[in-house]
């Protein structure tokens, strides 16, 4: 791959670029050509990565005050913006993302560093009034190494919001990217160490998930672990994360519903109806899989979401399409065993893959599915790839139901111009973010992110992710 500055077959220990034996191959899902090998780190490895990262606790990076810390952070998202064309490139390659969709996880990257560069020397601990004689105030403080492993689906934003707020609030980082890309982790790591951060302070070891995955949410010398991905997998991190008795953050799956009410502005709603559900080919933890709509106005919203289906295009991401393949083989079969599973559907739309698409390519055209009811397989479970179902409701209620009825609860949106509605429902619908008139697959920087449900638990983005990667200590004085 020419975008390529470094050699990704390495991994990061405390600011020695280590090479393995062993390898994993780099594919390029819109061709299916392997393009580069990554390094398969171990258990070994991933013990050395977290003694590096206590050590450098134990050292330079454990002793810069947070001033520094946001210093560091800022400059580092500026080495990230002035490379947002190259890592959109190498990222396109690496996930078979559309560049412009690369280009902005690119940037949201660059803008998580500079809004927890900021953050850093700003969250402040308490006084608290207590009996006579007494001083009481409180310390934020870090937990020490946190381990961050992350998926494929969007390695960029991800480690923005993860290891950005980790590393603002003083921990050291270990990172385990996904086996399927771990380019743009690795880029980001080597523009870290160009930024001047002391070594140890970001470590990253590439390999499977049951091996380096395992090795380093099992490692006892871990005392936070942000884990992003599936649920059977958050489970085993939880697991292991219990046997430490350590902390942990899960942001899992969902199963996302807009609900489109009959005096919802469809001109506008209509955009997020659709790039919700398409973007990064659905592979989207807030994809909005599921489009509620009162009966009335069903038809109408099928046929204007199908006329755009219709328009949509599906091809290489170098070729920067509206929609690109699917991360793997692998991961174009899961998609069509469930299509296989919806012959009592409706296909009201069917995308079309560009004729020039290579054929080694992981390509699947995306399907909106209408006449599908609540208790469908399609309607609960995460099928993780462009296929979105449309389910009629009656009244608001039965709307809710239908919304709140999966084992997911993840991110909801409301088209109506009824601000009662609107207000009702924000408390009504189960998730971690509500979005009303509007859809933010996944919010901005700024905004608190997070499951309910086997959606996960704890929250990242925003100030609120400071929390999270800190811990609380009261300290009280007696004074007389
Ligand atoms: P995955 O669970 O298969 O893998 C995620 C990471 O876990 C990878 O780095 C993988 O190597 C590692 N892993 C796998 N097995 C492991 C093990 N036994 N021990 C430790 N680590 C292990 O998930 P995926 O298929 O890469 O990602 C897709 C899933 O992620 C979807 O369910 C999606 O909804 C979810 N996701 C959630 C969010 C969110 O913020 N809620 C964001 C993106 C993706």
């Amino acid at each position: 791959m020419n975008e390529l500055w470094f050699d990704p077959a390495r991994v990061a220990i405390g600011g020695d670029w280590a090479a393995t034996d062993r390898t994993l191959p780099v594919v390029d899902p819109s061709t299916g050509e392997t393009v580069a090998q990554i390094a398969r780190g171990t258990a070994n490895e991933v013990d050395a990565a977290v003694r590096a990262a206590q050590t450098a606790l134990d050292g330079p990076w454990g002793a810069l005050d947070a001033t520094d810390r946001g210093r560091l952070l800022t400059r580092l998202g500026r080495l990230v913006e002035d490379r947002a064309e190259v890592l959109a490139r190498i990222e396109a390659q690496d996930v078979g993302k559309p560049l412009k969709q690369a280009r902005a996880d690119a940037l949201a990257l660059a803008r998580y560093l500079e809004f927890y560069g900021g953050a850093a020397d700003k969250l402040m601990g308490e006084t608290i009034p207590y009996r006579p004689g007494y001083t009481v105030y409180t310390l934020r403080e870090p937990h020490g190494v946190t381990a961050h492993i992350v998926p494929w689906n969007y390695p960029m934003q991800i480690i923005g919001r993860s290891v950005g707020a980790a590393l603002a609030m003083g921990n050291a980082c270990v990172i385990k990217p996904a086996e399927e890309a771990s380019l743009t982790a690795l880029a980001f790591v080597r523009l870290a160490q160009e930024a001047g951060f002391p070594t140890g302070a970001i470590n990253i070891v590439p390999g499977l998930g049951e091996e380096a995955g395992a090795a380093l949410s099992a490692h006892p010398g871990v005392q936070h672990i942000s884990f992003t991905g599936s649920v059977p997998v958050g489970s085993l991190i939880q697991a292991a994360a219990a046997r430490n008795v350590v902390p942990v953050t899960l942001e899992l799956g969902g199963k996302s519903p807009q609900l489109v009410f009959e005096d919802a502005d469809l001109d506008a709603a209509l955009p997020f109806l659709v790039n919700a559900g398409l973007q990064n080919a659905g592979q989207t933890c807030s994809a909005a899989s599921r489009i509620l709509v009162a009966r009335r106005r069903y038809d109408q919203v099928v046929d204007r979401m199908a006329a755009r289906y219709r328009a949509v295009s599906v091809g290489p991401a170098l070729s920067d399409p509206d929609v690109g393949p699917l991360i793997s083989a692998r991961q174009r079969e899961v998609v069509q065993s469930y299509l296989d599973r919806a012959a009592d559907l409706t296909l009201a739309a069917e995308g079309r893959i560009a004729a020039d698409a290579p054929a080694g390519g992981h390509y699947l055209a995306p399907r909106l599915l209408s006449g599908v009811t609540a208790d469908h397989l399609l309607a609960r479970e995460e099928i993780f790839g462009p296929v979105q179902v449309v389910i009629p409701f009656d009244d608001e209620d039965e709307a809710v139901a239908i919304a709140n009825g999966t084992d997911f609860a993840l991110v909801a949106a409301v088209w109506t111009d009824s601000g009662a509605r609107q207000m009702r429902l924000a408390k009504r619908l189960r998730g971690g973010q509500v979005f009303l008139n509007t859809y933010g697959a996944g919010g901005g920087v700024e905004l608190p992110f997070g499951g309910v449900g086997k959606s996960g638990h704890g929250r990242e983005k925003g100030f609120e992710a400071l929390y999270g990667f800190s811990t609380l200590k009261t300290v009280a004085a007696h004074h007389g």
